[in-house]
C-alpha cells in the first residue's frame, strides 16, 4: 500500500483519513497542530494521541523532513540553505532579515520547465512537483535550524509556483492555517513567469496573497529571447490577464523587471514599461541580474539602472531598485544545486 504524506494534508483532508482509521476527528486537530505548529519528527513525540494510535499512524505514514545538504550564511545575516529530499534531491532556500521581520524565499519544484535564460534553475530542466509536505517543511526546518520566526514568504526560488498549482495552493492553506503557523496570507507573495491560464485560476480563490510579475522585458520579440513562456503567452494576454486579476481580487500587483545589460535597460525600454503598466496601481522591483554559470547575461551598470529608474519615475511609474541580500554568498537561485549535482 502507497504510504501516506501526512504533512501534505490539511486539516479537512487529514480528518477524513482519521476518521477512516478509526480515530476521532479531535485527534487530526491534535496531529495537525503537532506538525505544523510543533513541527515534530516523529509520531512518538505526539504525546496525547495514544500508543495504539501512534504505531497505527506510523505503520502507514511518512512525516516528511529535509536534511540541510550545505548552509552559506553572509555577513548579513541571510542564510542560504541547500536541503535534502527524502528521494535525495536537493532543492534552495534562503532566509533573509528585513526590519519587518525573517522573509524565507521557497522553491516550489525541482529544477523547472520554463526555460528563462537569466536562470540557473531550469538549466537540467524540471525534475518533478515539490510536494505540500517539501514546502512547507523548508520553513519549519530553517526556524528549527535558526531558532527565528520566520513572519513573511516569497514563492520564488527554484520552480514555477504556478506549474505546480495545487500543491502550492495547499501549502498556502495550510502555512496560513491558525492551527498551523497562522502566517497572514498578506505576508505571502508568488512569483510567475507569466502562465495566464493559471493567472485566471488564482484570481478565483481571491486569496489575499501579493501576486508577483517577472516581467524582465517590454516587447514581445525581448522577452521571447529570454522568456520561452512569451512564445504561449505574449505579453498583451499576459497584461491582459494582470488586469482581470487586479478587477477580480481587488489586490495590488507587483511587478519584477530584471537589469540585463544591453538587453531590456533602455530609456526606450522605460517608456515601454511604463505604458504597458499604465492604469495599474503598480510597484516595480528592479532587480540587477545574478550573473549565472553558462548564461551570455549580465547585469546592468548602477548608473543605467539609476537613470532607468528615473526615467520610470519621470513617468509616474513608482520603482525600488532592489536592495541585494547575502551578496557576499550570492550564487544566484539555482546555482547551488547546479553545482551539488
Ligand atoms: S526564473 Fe523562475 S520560471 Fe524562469 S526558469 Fe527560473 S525558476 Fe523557472
Amino acid at each position: 500500500m502507497e504510504r501516506v504524506d501526512i504533512k501534505s494534508l490539511s486539516l479537512s483532508q487529514l480528518t477524513e483519513y482519521v476518521k477512516d482509521l478509526g480515530l476521532k476527528s479531535f485527534n487530526a486537530k491534535q496531529i495537525y497542530i503537532w506538525l505544523h505548529q510543533k513541527n515534530v519528527h516523529s509520531f512518538d513525540e505526539m504525546t496525547n494521541i495514544s500508543k495504539q494510535a501512534r504505531e497505527q499512524l506510523a505503520n502507514e505514514c511518512d512525516i516528511v523532513n529535509l536534511e540541510i545538504a550545505q548552509k552559506q550564511v553572509s555577513k548579513d545575516g541571510t542564510i542560504k540553505y541547500l536541503y535534502r529530499l527524502p528521494d535525495g534531491n536537493c532543492i534552495e532556500s534562503v532566509l533573509m532579515r528585513y526590519e519587518h521581520g525573517n522573509t524565507i524565499c521557497v522553491s516550489s519544484q525541482v529544477g523547472c520547465r520554463m526555460g528563462c535564460k537569466f536562470c540557473a534553475s531550469t538549466q537540467g530542466g524540471k525534475v518533478r512537483d515539490l510536494a505540500t509536505s517539501e514546502i512547507l517543511s523548508q520553513l519549519y526546518a530553517t526556524e528549527e535550524d535558526t531558532g527565528d520566526r520566520i513572519s513573511n514568504i516569497v514563492l520564488m526560488g527554484i520552480g514555477e509556483p504556478l506549474d505546480n498549482f495545487d500543491n502550492v495552493i495547499r501549502f498556502i492553506e495550510i502555512i496560513t492555517s491558525k492551527d498551523g503557523k497562522n502566517i497572514s496570507q498578506r505576508n505571502i507573495s508568488l512569483s510567475t513567469c507569466g502562465i495566464v491560464p493559471k493567472i485566471y485560476e488564482l484570481a478565483q480563490l481571491k486569496l489575499g496573497i501579493t501576486l508577483s510579475i517577472s516581467l524582465h522585458a517590454t516587447t514581445n520579440e525581448a522577452r521571447k529571447r529570454t522568456m520561452p513562456v512569451t512564445n504561449a503567452y505574449p505579453l498583451e494576454q499576459l497584461m491582459k490577464a494582470c488586469r482581470d486579476y487586479t478587477k477580480i481580487t481587488g489586490r495590488r500587483i507587483s511587478f519584477e523587471y530584471a537589469m540585463i545589460k544591453g538587453e531590456n535597460d533602455t530609456q526606450e525600454d522605460a517608456v515601454r514599461l511604463s505604458k504597458l503598466l499604465s492604469g495599474f496601481i503598480n510597484h516595480v522591483n528592479l532587480i540587477p541580474v545574478n550573473p549565472v554559470d553558462g548564461s551570455p547575461f549580465s547585469q546592468s551598470d548602477a548608473r543605467i539602472i539609476k537613470e532607468f529608474q528615473s526615467k520610470l519615475a519621470q513617468l509616474n511609474v513608482n520603482a525600488t531598485i532592489r536592495r541585494r541580500l547575502g551578496q557576499d554568498i550570492s550564487a544566484a537561485c539555482g546555482q547551488l544545486r547546479n553545482e551539488h549535482r
